[in-house]
């Protein structure tokens, strides 16, 4: 690598209530895919745009970091939990350039298709293009990129002249493209697994053993659990 480009760093936020093997996948190949450093996963705080975690903060942190210790590519950023407030990718992003100022680094900003389908209505969603690539991966159930044509009018108008399919493009600057990853489509979703569990239905080979063991011990989503 030249002294010209800079090293991948993907940012991976959401609510993970809880972490699944959906996450853990796209993570795993997006560091194989986009030749990444590492990936720092970023639990909201108190997402502005649903409704309030299930799980506690605490919770939550604590089966990320379950989910992930084993790998040694996978960080845990827990900045927007200990902010007050509302949690805004934007600020983070912000501050994490502060962090790597100087070190030659660039930001990719992993998305599912269905939350780049809601992205205008984050707060200051313009300024991610300014901080960071954005990484977006399919899920199923939810439109393909194959025709950029069926996005909303803001985001096609955002997103125009942005589109790279060459992960050495997103070494050469330190934001605004945005690259659609073809990774494994699992159809998981913390939705259904909170489901399970509250329906007292296995949620077994959809999330890691060792966080649905920590679930079970800590009734984090059944109603004996008077602390979550
Ligand atoms: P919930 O059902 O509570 O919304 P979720 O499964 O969608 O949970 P989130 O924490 O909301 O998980 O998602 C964080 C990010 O991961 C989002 O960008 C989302 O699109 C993406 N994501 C979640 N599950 C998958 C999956 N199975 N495949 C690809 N991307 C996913
Ligand atoms: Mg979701």
């Amino acid at each position: 690598m030249s002294d010209e480009t800079f090293s991948l760093i993907g940012i991976y936020g959401g609510t993970f209530d809880p972490v699944h093997f959906g996450h853990l996948r796209v993570a795993e190949e997006l560091i194989e895919i986009l030749q990444l450093d590492e990936i720092r996963f970023l639990p909201a705080g108190y997402p502005r745009l649903r409704n309030e975690p299930i799980a506690s903060q605490h919770h939550r942190k604590t089966m990320l970091y379950e989910a992930i210790r084993d790998n040694k590519k996978f960080f845990l950023d827990d900045r927007e939990l200990r902010r007050s407030g509302e949690s805004y990718s934007v600020e983070s992003l912000r501050e994490l350039r502060d962090e790597f100022k100087g070190k030659k680094a660039a930001f990719c900003f992993i998305i599912g298709v269905d939350a780049f389908l809601k992205l205008p209505n984050w707060h200051l969603w313009r300024e991610l293009f300014e901080l960071s690539h954005l990484v977006i991966v399919n899920r199923p159930g939810h439109i393909s990129f194959v025709n950029h044509a069926c996005l909303p009018p803001k985001l096609q108008d955002a997103c125009l002249d942005r589109w790279t399919d060459d992960v050495n493009a997103l070494k050469r600057v330190s934001s605004g493209f945005v690259f659609t990853a073809v990774t494994t489509l699992l159809d998981i979703s913390s939705t259904t697994i909170r489901a399970y569990i509250a329906a007292e239905k296995s949620a077994r080979y959809l999330l890691p053993d060792n966080v649905l063991n920590y679930i079970g011990t800590h009734h984090v989503y059944t109603r004996k659990n008077e602390n979550r």
